[in-house]
């Protein structure tokens, strides 16, 4: 596994009048772990797409390994930077395997056994070989998450974005999804992971990012933002959720 560097410079983004990032920067070393959390509605999901340009920045820089990349193609860089949603997004008509060997012949052009062969392996992987021929709707929640999972590590990414990846599991569900993603991290990949798994984000992240109204408020090490909370905002938004 390769990973990458993160750095985002001053970004900012506006839907109409309201201004959503204003003014972003974070650094995220190759291998690292950065768990953000904040209230809802305060960019965090704006910040994630904007890393990999589904949102493109109105202004700032995004680095990967100490390149820009803000202007270089959006697809190449989808494809170094994977994303796992709170919502799967799996096809649903489709096989699991397909899930995964579609996007990887349109993506890196491979021929149907290559394809085969790698999806086969990312599925070993999670846990879930046997379920290559069934649609989605055949998987609880949890499987069908770490199948979207499987799918984005196909791709052989240098960095994975994860937006609230177990917010729409089941509470049963959410330890083996988190599991997988501790193992990422335990391997090197470069992870950001919007959570609201305060524990998760203790235990895995190097870096906690607290966010606030479009802005990054603190950041530290776990035991520095969740023991030793500098800010009001922070204070007051883990009195609510810890
Ligand atoms: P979070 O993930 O922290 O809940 P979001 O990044 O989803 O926050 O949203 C931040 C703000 O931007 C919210 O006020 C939200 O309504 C607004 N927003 C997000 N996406 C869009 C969009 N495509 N168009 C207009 N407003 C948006
Ligand atoms: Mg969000």
């Amino acid at each position: 596994m390769s990973s990458s560097s993160v750095e985002l410079r001053d970004i900012h983004v506006s839907f109409g009048t309201l201004e959503v990032l204003r003014g972003v920067s974070l650094s995220v070393a190759a291998g690292e772990t950065a768990c953000v959390i904040g209230p809802s509605g305060s960019g965090k999901s704006t910040l994630l797409r904007a890393t990999n340009r589904l949102q493109e920045p109105d202004s700032g820089d995004i680095l990967l390994d100490g390149t820009s990349v803000v202007r270089s193609n959006p697809d190449k860089l989808r494809q170094r930077v994977g994303m796992v949603f709170q919502h799967f997004n799996l096809f649903p008509h489709r096989t699991v395997l397909d899930n995964i060997v579609l996007p990887l012949r349109d993506v890196r052009r491979l021929s149907r056994a290559e394809a085969e062969e790698i999806a086969m392996a990312r599925l070993t992987e999670v846990g879930l070989a046997e379920k290559a021929p069934f649609r989605p709707a055949a998987l609880s929640g949890g499987q069908q998450q770490r199948v979207a999972i499987a799918r984005a590590l196909a791709m052989d990414p240098e960095v994975m974005l994860f937006d609230e990846a177990t917010s729409a599991l089941d509470p049963e569900l959410v330890k083996g999804v988190l599991d997988l993603m501790a193992g990422l991290a335990g391997r090197g990949l470069t992870l950001i992971v919007v959570t609201h798994e305060m524990g998760f984000a203790r235990r895995v992240a190097d870096k906690v990012v607290f966010m606030d109204q479009g802005v990054i408020v603190e950041e530290g090490p776990p035991e520095a933002v969740f023991d030793a909370p500098r800010s009001p905002r922070l204070k007051q938004f883990l009195s609510q959720v810890l």
